[in-house]
């Protein structure tokens, strides 16, 4: 059986989980406006709309075609050159709250491996609200480059932002940035602005928590109405395009800091007992599927030792977030997590 080697990482050169600790703070019209600002500061970039419970990222881009399948995979949605995907298309609207942890993941493992996203410089994923089983899973499943979280300035929302951003501490998930949303209101350019939600408070929980803030977006009305319509805000001259310009660029500027830390840039298997990773600081090493088998580190390898033949395979090799790679030996476990630390370790 051939490895399947999981996300298909050389074509998505950057993975971004856009997530919330609630509901209506914006996430889903940040998604959309990014990506045209991305598109505009001159990126190809594709969106997964994994909230599969709120409003769908489907109704803010008017579909040029509809998603196909071709030889086993999934041809995704295009808008205005941007590839995407979501669960709207694969149900009826009115099914969304019935979708369950274990049926949400299996859909979402499915976008991320079947969807045929070409070669993109980013994918943006719309997370489903929340911080429990199905964002820990999408952050593993989706291997991501990194995370934005988004808030609005109340301190309700801040609190539960502030959750979101422990999980993704927790997978090791790198956090690129905050984005305030609703954070003033302004009657026209160079008037007073009115912070009718309280001001700072993103400003305040970036600094708490050691990230940066990436932008603060106003209330204009002109967002919602572009979005309503099916447009990008940049066919138009309105000033709020900045905004999001300034936050793509920033979002652009924050991940090469973060990829200048050490992880796994390809797995690749060599022959059916070997397989090869490439670090991000070039360096290449060639692994046994038995010498790591007989080190699996979980708990049932380690209380009943087994004997490990040399002609051990896998059947599967997957990154696990951004912290190590699970293997699905041939024979026996599936169970134990390599962390990088130990593959480097070994690599030495
Ligand atoms: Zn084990």
């Amino acid at each position: 059986m051939p490895l399947k080697m999981f996300g298909k990482s050389q074509t998505l050169r950057n993975v971004i989980g856009i997530a919330a600790g609630k509901g209506g703070v914006g996430k889903s019209s940040l998604t959309v406006n990014l990506a045209y600002a991305l598109q505009k500061l001159g990126y190809s970039v594709g969106i997964l709309d994994a909230d599969l419970y709120g409003p769908s990222i489907r109704r803010m881009l008017q579909e040029d075609s509809l998603p196909k399948q071709k030889e086993g995979r999934i041809v995704p949605a295009f808008s205005k050159g941007i590839p995407y995907i979501s669960m709207s298309f694969f149900r009826s609207a009115d099914k969304a709250s019935c979708v369950r942890a274990p049926i949400a993941n299996g859909l979402i493992g499915q976008f991320v491996r079947d969807v045929d996203w070409g070669s993109l410089d980013f994918l943006l994923i719309d997370f489903p609200p929340g911080t429990g089983d199905i964002q820990i899973t999408l952050s593993q499943m989706a291997n991501l480059t990194g995370a934005l979280v988004i808030t609005t300035p109340q301190k309700v929302a801040i609190d539960d932002v502030r959750k979101c951003i422990e999980m993704f501490d927790q997978v090791k998930i790198p956090l690129i940035g905050l984005v305030e949303n609703m954070s003033y209101f302004q009657s026209k350019e160079g008037s007073e602005k009115n912070y009718l939600f309280g001001k700072d408070g993103g400003k305040e929980l970036a600094l708490e928590r050691g990230i940066p803030l990436l932008g603060t977006i106003p209330i204009d009305p002109k967002i919602g109405q572009y979005l309503d319509a099916g447009e990008s805000i940049f066919s138009s001259k309105e000033p709020v395009q900045g905004v999001f310009l300034e936050i793509g660029a920033a979002l652009v500027s924050n991940l090469k800091e973060i990829k200048k830390s050490l992880r796994i840039v390809s797995l690749q298997l060599q022959d059916p007992f070997h397989f090869q990773i490439q670090w991000s600081d070039g360096l290449i090493h060639q692994y046994r599927f038995s010498d790591l088998q007989s080190k699996c580190p979980c708990a049932a390898c380690i209380e009943n030792p087994q004997v490990i033949e040399n002609s051990v395979s896998a059947r599967e090799v997957r990154n696990v977030g951004h912290y190590g790679i699970k293997i699905d030996f041939s024979s026996g476990c599936s169970h134990g997590i390599y962390g990088l630390d130990f593959l480097r370790e070994l690599a030495k």
